[in-house]
């Protein structure tokens, strides 16, 4: 539909980017960016007639997202008409328009179109080889001043090098090193510099991101009290084992799995370090939370270690986040079982018997009255008591 449409609107219509990188790799992707030589936004307004979806239209950047009952989305830009408005029809300068949108794009790999209309449909629009990249696995930049531009093409690089296990092309990793060692990643502001972390460690391979990260001296920029080893990159291979683990106990969690690769990145920061650190980048509370659990980990696991009893395995973790529980566990899957008999038994446990109870009991209300129920919370979780009569008998005694 989107062909037949930009053939009676007389455009050029192209699909780029991402999803064509992942289609010549033989991955899927569900992002669509399509690019029209010609207006963006009435072409976009166009094919919402027909496709009867939702349409978001951006004015400012002449683009427009177009998202489908199915929850699949389209992004549509427009290429800047004033570089071909009135002489459309010379081919020479309609294909210098999709070939400077791709000029302005990071990586060779990125910057290719495939042509949806008219008699080149489906043809492959290459100005930069990134075709022959993709074949050889290689990240290169397109021009030497793109660092500068947009330092953050950097994390990107890292994450594509990361996700397909690709390499810098030589000169590319020198620009890298070059911007890195000019403090590009200075001009970032903390919040950007965070979310790129953060897409990096939300990405496929978030130990390699990690490792390249460190390779191109970029960790210290993140912050200079973080050290990256052997030992911790160990421990992080081990997050996917626990995850593995989770999922046989068919328990749901709503938590994010990157958060875990955050953790073990700024493990042994000290309180003042870590406060640091989300101070800079401004990490909501719960996240904040989840850093600071570091600083608990060894007295909490130990401690674990000990415990023999239910209640006590229940105080322990009463109150620590999924995260922390599974951290516990990427150090030391000894306690697993522990951890098991909590989330899958003890922390359902609760008591039926109330202050009501104490109170036909004739006594007045007072704090002994949280000691008492606390007792026999206890009692319970160790097995000693099981129903509402065994609870107000262990309650009355
Ligand atoms: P992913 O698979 O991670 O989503 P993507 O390449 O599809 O990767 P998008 O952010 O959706 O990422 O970007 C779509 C396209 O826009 C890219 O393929 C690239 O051509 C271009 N692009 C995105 N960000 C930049 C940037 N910072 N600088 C230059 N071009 C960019």
């Amino acid at each position: 539909k989107a062909g037949a449409l930009a053939e009676e609107l007389e455009y050029n219509l192209y699909i780029v980017g991402g999803f064509v990188r992942d289609l010549l790799l033989g991955k899927a992707n569900l992002d669509l960016d399509l690019v029209v030589e010609g207006d963006g936004i009435e072409f976009a307004r166009r094919l919402n007639k027909e496709l009867k979806g939702e349409l978001d239209i951006y004015h400012e950047f002449g683009t427009a997202v177009l998202t489908l009952e199915d929850g699949m989305k389209l992004d549509v830009a427009t290429t800047r008409v004033e570089y071909y408005s009135g002489i459309a029809s010379l081919p020479e300068v309609e294909l210098g328009c999709i070939q400077q949108d791709l000029f302005r794009r990071d990586f060779s790999i990125n910057a290719l179109a495939i042509q949806l209309n008219g008699h080149s449909f489906g043809q492959l629009v290459d100005y930069f080889n990134g075709r022959e990249d993709l074949e050889q696995g290689v990240i290169r930049l397109l021009h030497n001043f793109s660092l500068y531009d947009d330092p953050t093409r950097i994390f990107r690089g890292l994450r594509f090098a990361s996700r397909y296990g690709f390499k810098f092309e030589p000169r590319t990793k020198e620009l890298i090193k070059q911007a890195v060692d000019l403090d590009v990643i200075e001009k970032l502001s903390n919040n950007r510099l965070f979310s790129k972390l953060q897409l990096g460690l939300q990405d496929k391979y978030p130990i390699k991101f990690i490792n390249l990260l460190q390779e191109e001296n970029i960790l210290s920029y993140i912050s200079p009290d973080i050290r990256w080893n052997e030992e911790k990159e160990k421990l992080a291979t081990k997050v996917v084992d626990v995850l593995e683990w989770l999922k046989t106990l068919n328990l749901s969690f709503k938590f994010n799995e990157w958060v875990l690769y955050l953790m073990v990145l700024i493990w042994g920061m000290n309180h003042e370090q870590i406060k640091e650190f989300n101070q800079k980048f401004n990490l909501n509370k719960n996240l904040s939370y989840r850093l600071f659990f570091t600083l608990s980990f060894d007295s909490l696991s130990s401690r674990l270690k000990a415990a023999e009893d239910n209640s006590e395995i229940y105080y322990l973790l009463e109150g620590f986040a999924i995260e922390d529980l599974l951290l516990l566990l990427i150090k030391d899957f000894t306690l697993k079982d522990k951890v098991k008999l909590y989330l899958e038994e003890l922390r359902w446990i609760d008591i039926k018997v109330s202050g009501e109870d104490i109170i036909d009991f004739g006594y007045k209300p007072g704090p002994f009255f949280q000691d008492a129920l606390q007792a026999v919370k206890k009692a319970k979780l160790d097995g000693k008591i099981v129903n509402y009569q065994q609870e107000q008998r262990y309650l009355r005694d």
